[in-house]
C-alpha cells in the first residue's frame, strides 16, 4: 500500500495527492507536494500526526500561504491545512475562533458588528493561526494586543492552553514560532464594543490612504522626498487650490519630517515614511484650511496680507472664531507680523491660526470635494 492509500484509509479528512504548491501560496511559487490533508477536527489531526511521526514522514502546517515560499521541485512530505478549524463563537467581549478562519473575514465581520481592536487586521491576508504564529500586525497594533489565550497541540500531541503571557508576543514573533512542533488550534480574543459606523469609516479611510500611498510611493521603497511627494500629490489628488501654491504641502511636510533634521540630515534630504503619511495628511488638511482663510484676506492675491487687507477681513474672521475691534487691528497685525516686515506671510498667518485655533465654517467656500482624500 502506498502512502496516499494509507492516508486515505486513516479516515482523518480529505487527502489530495501530488498537489501543486503554487495553488496554496500567495506568491504562487513552489513545486509539488506528496500530499495535502484537511483534517476534520482536533482528534483527526492528532491521529494524522501520530501516523506521520511513526512513518517518519515530514509534515508542515500551512495556513493561507501568505507568508510561505517553498523552494525546490518537490516537498517530499505532507502539507496539513486547517481550513476545517473554522468555528466562530461570539460571547460578548470574548470571541473564540478556529485557527483556520480567514483573518480578513474575521476582522471585517467583527468590525461591522461594532467590535473595536481588530480593525488593524482587515488588510492582512492569512489565517488566524498563521497570524498568531507570527504575531501579525499593522498600524501599531498586532495579535498580541487582542489574544487572550490559544488552544495548542504540543509536540507531544497534548492539547494545552497558552495564555497571552505564555505566548510571549513580540514584534512578528510568538512562542509558537519559536518552539517547533506547536500547532495553533483555536484562539480566544478579547475585544471592546465601539460604534460600527465609525469603525467601518476608519477602515475605509485607511484603505483609501494606503491606496494613495501605494500610488505616490511608486517605487515601493517606503519613503518619499518633498519634491516627489509634491509632484505625486498634484498628480493623484484633485486639489487645484493647493496645486496653485506649494505652501500648504511644504508646511505639512516640514511638520512631520522635522525629526530627520534633528538627526543631522540636510533639510532638502528630508523624507516621510508610510507611518508618517496619515499625520502628514492631517497637517495638510489643516494648512489647506489656513490657506483658504489666507486667500480670503489676501485681496490682491500676491501671497502677502497688508494691514489694509487685514482690516477688511475683520467681519470674516469672526466666523473663524476670533473677534478683533477696529482699534486693536494694528496691534494684532504687529503681533502676527513676527519679522516686522509690514506684511503677513502665509507662515506667519499659520502660526497665528494655530495659536488662536481658527476654524473655517462650512459656508466659507470650503470645498469638501477637495478634502475628501485628506484623511
Ligand atoms: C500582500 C500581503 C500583505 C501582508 N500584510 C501584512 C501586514 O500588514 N502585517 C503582517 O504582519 N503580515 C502581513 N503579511 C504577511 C502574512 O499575511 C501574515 O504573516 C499572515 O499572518 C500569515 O498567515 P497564513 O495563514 O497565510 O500563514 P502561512 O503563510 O500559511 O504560514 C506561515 C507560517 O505560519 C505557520 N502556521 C500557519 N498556521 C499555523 C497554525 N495554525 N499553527 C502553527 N503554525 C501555523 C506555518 O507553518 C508557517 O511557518 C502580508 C502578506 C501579503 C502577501
Amino acid at each position: 500500500m502506498n502512502i496516499i492509500e494509507e492516508l486515505k484509509n486513516l479516515n482523518v479528512g480529505e487527502v489530495l495527492e501530488n498537489v501543486d504548491i503554487r495553488k496554496y501560496t500567495t506568491y504562487r511559487v513552489g513545486g509539488k507536494a506528496t500530499a495535502l490533508v484537511y483534517p476534520d477536527d482536533e482528534y483527526n489531526l492528532i491521529e494524522l500526526i501520530k501516523f506521520l511521526k511513526n512513518k517518519n514522514i515530514k509534515y508542515k502546517i500551512i495556513g493561507r500561504g501568505s507568508n510561505l515560499i517553498f523552494v525546490g521541485e518537490l516537498y517530499d512530505g505532507v502539507l496539513i491545512k486547517l481550513d476545517k478549524f473554522d468555528k466562530l463563537e461570539i460571547r460578548e467581549n470574548e470571541i473564540i475562533v478556529g485557527s483556520g478562519y480567514q483573518l480578513i473575514k474575521l476582522a471585517t465581520r467583527l468590525s461591522r458588528m461594532g467590535y473595536t481592536g481588530i480593525e488593524f487586521a482587515t488588510g492582512i491576508p492569512g489565517s488566524v493561526g498563521g497570524a498568531v504564529y507570527m504575531n501579525a500586525g499593522a498600524y501599531k497594533s498586532d495579535m498580541g494586543y487582542i489574544v487572550k489565550c490559544v488552544k495548542v497541540l504540543t509536540p507531544k500531541l497534548k492539547i494545552k492552553e497558552l495564555t497571552n503571557y505564555d505566548l510571549n508576543f513580540h514584534y512578528r514573533s510568538s512562542f509558537i514560532q519559536e518552539h517547533t512542533g506547536y500547532i495553533c488550534l483555536e484562539v480566544t480574543l478579547i475585544l471592546k464594543k465601539g460604534n460600527p459606523d465609525e469603525i467601518m469609516q476608519l477602515i475605509e479611510d485607511r484603505k483609501k490612504r494606503l491606496e494613495l500611498w501605494n500610488k505616490i510611493n511608486e517605487y515601493g521603497n517606503g519613503y518619499i522626498s518633498f519634491k516627489r511627494l509634491n509632484y505625486q500629490l498634484n498628480k493623484y489628488l484633485k486639489l487645484p487650490r493647493i496645486v496653485k501654491n506649494k505652501m500648504p504641502i511644504k508646511l505639512a511636510f516640514d511638520a512631520v519630517s522635522k525629526k530627520y533634521s534633528k538627526y543631522g540630515i540636510k533639510k532638502e534630504d528630508c523624507l516621510i515614511e508610510w507611518m508618517e503619511f496619515r499625520i502628514f495628511l492631517v497637517y495638510l488638511r489643516q494648512f489647506f484650511e489656513y490657506w483658504i482663510m489666507f486667500e480670503k484676506e489676501d485681496d490682491s492675491g500676491d501671497h502677502n496680507i497688508t494691514l489694509d487687507e487685514f482690516k477688511k477681513a475683520f467681519p470674516q474672521m469672526k466666523n473663524w472664531g476670533i473677534e478683533i475691534s477696529g482699534i486693536g487691528a494694528e496691534k494684532e497685525f504687529q503681533y502676527i507680523d513676527k519679522n516686522n516686515s509690514g506684511i503677513i506671510s502665509f507662515e506667519e498667518f499659520c502660526s497665528y491660526a494655530i495659536n488662536k485655533s481658527l476654524n473655517l465654517e462650512e459656508d466659507d467656500g470650503f470645498d469638501d470635494e477637495e478634502l475628501k482624500n485628506l484623511k
